[in-house]
């Protein structure tokens, strides 16, 4: 398989450099990952990127306006389907993709990983040793988590698979996957740890467990990171270490039912 790059020119906080649009190539057939918003420029670059290529289908990781608007529109100038795990806003696709369903390139195979966690739909897609993450590994930068139960669920279930390479939908390619996986575990099971302590020092709210943690983090980010800690304090409630009682989230003996 070849990989080649054409980079979305949407900089910005939570996109980092621009949204990466990936196209793989198996002899002369090819695949398009994560096109990215609707934006002509990144359009006509994308096509110029494809050459002679005969391209088989367009497949979004997650319906986020940043990686699927432009699926549908690119794969009908194509003739082929747009493929995603689930419908969202500007996207519709022709066909869903599930869990171990495939989609075949050339001499490739291209195979669906679901990964739930920064969004319930996000799937990662493995050729052979190559894994695209979408936003659920992203290359420098901290991922947004909807759900941190199943986002860590989904982290060791792309560990110690025989991976050699990432490509992410955000930031520089990763070469040593599993230490990446690691990395991120550990900073989930840290922050985890700042939150439950900052609940049990009397942060009562997920803004006032977002000014104690993430007190060093350009406020910017605050936003985010909120929508993390919400999903840190659900996971600790199920794991009944906080709990929400009048208004307000508690810890310690407190929290015991
Ligand atoms: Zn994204």
């Amino acid at each position: 398989m070849n990989v080649a790059l054409v980079l979305a020119p949407n900089p910005g906080l939570m996109t980092g450099p621009g949204t990466n649009t990936w196209i793989l190539s198996s002899d002369d057939e090819a695949i398009v990952v994560d096109p990215g918003p609707e934006i002509p420029e990144h359009l006509a670059a994308i096509e110029s990127a494809l050459g002679g290529l005969g391209v088989v289908a367009v497949v979004v990781t997650h319906s986020h306006p940043d990686h699927a608007p432009l699926a549908s529109p690119l794969a009908r100038r194509l003739g082929v389907p747009a493929v995603g795990p689930a419908p969202g806003p500007g996207f519709r696709p022709d066909r869903l993709i599930a869990d171990g369903e495939s989609v075949g390139f050339g001499g490739s195979r291209l195979v669906a990983l679901a990964t739930p966690g920064h969004t319930p739909d996000s799937t990662c897609y493995r050729v052979d040793d190559a894994l695209f993450t979408g936003d659920h590994i992203m290359g420098g930068s901290t991922v947004m988590v909807e759900d941190m139960g199943d986002y860590v669920r989904s982290l060791r279930a792309v560990q110690g698979i025989g991976l050699r390479v990432i490509y992410p939908g955000h930031g520089p390619i990763i070469t040593e996957p599993d230490r990446v996986v690691g990395d991120y575990l550990s900073h989930r099971l840290e922050r985890e740890r700042q939150i439950l302590a900052a609940v049990r020092s009397g942060a009562a709210t997920v803004g006032a467990v977002v000014q104690q943690v993430y007190a060093d983090v350009d406020p910017a980010l605050h936003l985010p990171a909120a929508v993390s800690v919400d999903a840190h304090l659900r996971k600790l409630a199920d794991d009944g270490l906080v709990r929400y009682r009048g208004g307000g989230w508690m810890g310690g003996v407190e929290a015991l039912p």
